[in-house]
């Protein structure tokens, strides 16, 4: 894919940047491995200024910054100015919390014969960060805020179609006054990550993507003894029961599947409903469904703008087209305008089967797929039978029931009665093609930090755990 601005409103393409070279590419990871070594002799009060200083220029420059996105992959102009919003808070969450989330553990000393025992959470280096396209800012954030709080530094492989994204991001906490090389953003194309990933100063990654990027990054980091974050796709579940509140449900349900034009990893994309409820839910999902306002991503009145690529839609456009031809009945949406851009209508499918791909794979756009349980076992068996385990969500207000579905769902996020979200505070991630390993909250901070075990003998009276550590 070139590395290019192509606005996905009209189909044109906007600025074309040329990708690094080989040299270049090596000269970065020189500047993130000396940055590293400075940024590991800083104190946590340092770097917690610079990142609420980082904070500080997103909020001054927000609308800038959400133009910037919208232009790059179509989301609403609003949402991208929540997004900005959000990676302001979470770099703030950070700076003020990576303190207790990075202190000394003190251990049994007297079990172990030592005469101190901890466990101290050290950096580890330059972490390359291959993010995608859908959420530009805080899927970068979320990983960078923990990261340079922890004393990593950060080598940033963005989406080939977010590039003046990616540039802001190279230079923010530069400019936010983190060491030179700290951060910084590599244009790339996805065939490059190997000379990163293979260089030895490079010591894990982090992706966020689709399945086949995780395995492929997965595949050369095993190779290379080196640790991944995997947060892949997902197709999560969203389960309405008889004692839930239609009218909720079926609201949340709209926004759940159409939030960032219906391209969110997270996104409720399997709407599992109980026969007793099923017709009710069915029209008043689809009736709001149906009413969703496509549009100018750039206009206050719009819910729904084009899809981020070209080959995002004629995805998503083969997935429903395959399941119609196989029987499914399109209850709203389901034919992609003849204009120019790439959109794609808010669609409800339903009557689907094992055999159609919308069954078992993800749909990344604005489609919602109808299922009926004719109980719970058939709503956890639905719920939990495809090869993802990102979010569910379960509406129901049987207190019994919602005790079950938080046992039984199989997936890293389980949301009851809502929409599933990521918070700074609430750690995030999948299992089984999901991904593994935790972003956000304390975990999400701890994945790139060796775990360090201390065991302290002698006679000699010293300072208690963590007394002359820079990361207090
Ligand atoms: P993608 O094609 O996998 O791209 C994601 C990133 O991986 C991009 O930077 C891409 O670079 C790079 N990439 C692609 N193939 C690669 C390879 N073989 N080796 C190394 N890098 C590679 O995914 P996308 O279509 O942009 O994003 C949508 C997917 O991401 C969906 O499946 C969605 O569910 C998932 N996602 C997951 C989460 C989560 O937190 N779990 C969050 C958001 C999105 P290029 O752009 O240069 O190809």
């Amino acid at each position: 894919m070139s590395i290019a601005t192509t606005n996905p409103a009209t189909g044109e393409v906007l600025k074309t940047f040329d990708a690094a070279t080989p040299a270049e590419i090596d000269a970065a990871i020189g500047r993130a491995e000396s940055a590293f070594h400075t940024l590991r002799g800083t104190t946590l009060e340092q770097r917690a200024g610079w990142l609420n200083a980082a904070a500080d220029l997103l909020d001054a420059e927000r609308d800038e910054v959400a133009r910037t996105m919208t232009t790059e992959m179509g989301k609403t102009y609003a949402s991208a100015r929540a997004e900005v919003g959000k990676c302001a808070a979470g770099a703030r969450y950070y700076a003020a919390n990576a303190a207790g989330f990075l202190a000394d553990e003190p251990a049994d000393a007297p079990a172990v014969g030592a005469r101190r025992a901890f466990v101290r959470y050290s950096p580890i280096g330059p972490v390359l960060a291959v993010m995608p396209w859908n959420f530009p800012l805080w899927q970068v954030m979320r990983f960078a805020a923990p990261a340079l709080m922890a004393g990593n530094t950060g080598l940033l492989k963005h989406a080939s179609n977010v590039p003046q994204t990616a540039l802001y991001l190279g230079d923010l906490f530069t400019r936010a006054g983190f060491p030179a090389g700290a951060f910084a953003t590599l244009l790339i194309g996805s065939a490059a990550v190997e000379q990163v990933l293979t260089d030895p100063r490079v010591r894990a990654a982090t992706l966020t993507g689709s399945e086949g990027a995780g395995r492929s990054v997965a595949q050369i980091a095993g190779r290379e003894l080196k640790k991944t974050v995997l947060e892949l796709g997902g197709s999560d579940p969203f389960v309405v029961m008889p004692s839930a509140d239609l009218d909720a449900a079926a609201e949340v349900a709209t926004t759940a599947r159409c939030q960032n034009n219906g391209q969110s990893c997270i996104a409720a994309k399997r709407f599992i409903v109980h026969t007793d409820v099923y017709d009710d839910f069915a029209e008043r999902f689809t009736r709001r469904m149906a009413a969703l306002r496509v549009g100018d991503p750039m206009a206050d009145t719009t819910d729904v703008g084009p899809l981020a690529t070209e080959q995002g839609r004629d995805d998503v456009a083969a997935q429903i087209r395959d399941a119609v031809e196989a029987g499914a009945t399109v209850l709203t949406g389901g034919v992609a305008p003849e204009r120019p851009g790439w959109w794609y209508p808010p669609t409800v499918v339903a009557d689907l089967t094992p055999r159609m791909r919308m069954w078992q794979e993800e749909v990344f756009g604005p489609v919602a797929g109808l299922y009926r349980a004719a109980d719970y076992d058939e709503a956890i068996a639905l719920a939990n039978g495809t090869g993802f385990g990102l979010g569910a969500n379960a509406w129901t207000r049987d207190e019994q029931e919602q005790q079950r579905f938080i046992a039984d769902l199989d997936a890293g996020n389980v949301f009851i009665n809502g929409m599933t979200t990521s918070y700074p505070q609430l750690p995030f991630g999948g299992v089984k093609n999901s991904g593994y390993g935790r972003e956000l909250s304390a975990l999400g901070m701890r994945e790139f930090c060796n775990v360090k075990t201390v065991w302290v003998g002698g006679e000699q009276a010293t300072p208690g755990p963590g007394a002359g550590h820079a990361n207090e």
